[in-house]
């Protein structure tokens, strides 16, 4: 997807403050962040939402999930986070390329 802006951040066209990256996944700072910690986790192939899934995006959904825990352990949030995905219009989701929101603040 040529203007969707979360292809271009995991293409590196525009800057991001990167949390991680591999062959399928990206995850970055929320440019808005809503708590101390907030990134967000994407896959590099444009999926527009949740609700565009099905079977066969069964290995990057689980892919995804399996690497909040890490990801949110190593941004300081072991002790506890919370994750969201808005899904559509009537969901909140602003950006029309799935990503899993993870967000909480450090222990004290
Ligand atoms: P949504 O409501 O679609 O789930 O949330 C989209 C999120 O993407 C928002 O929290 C917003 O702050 C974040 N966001 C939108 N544009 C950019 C951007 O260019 N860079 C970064 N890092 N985050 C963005
Ligand atoms: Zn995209």
């Amino acid at each position: 997807m040529s203007d969707c802006i979360f292809c271009k951040i995991a293409a590196g066209e525009i800057p991001a403050n990167k949390v991680y990256e591999d062959e399928h996944v990206f995850a970055f700072h929320d440019i808005r962040p809503i708590a101390p910690v907030h990134f967000l986790i994407i896959p590099k192939q444009h999926v527009e939402s949740l609700a565009h899934c099905g079977p066969q995006d069964e290995a990057m959904l689980g892919k995804i999930m399996g690497l909040v825990p890490r990801l949110a352990k190593e941004q300081g949030l072991g002790h506890g986070f919370k994750t969201g995905i808005n899904t559509g219009k009537g969901g909140g989701q602003e950006v029309f390329h799935l990503h899993v929101h993870v967000f909480g603040h450090q222990a004290d």
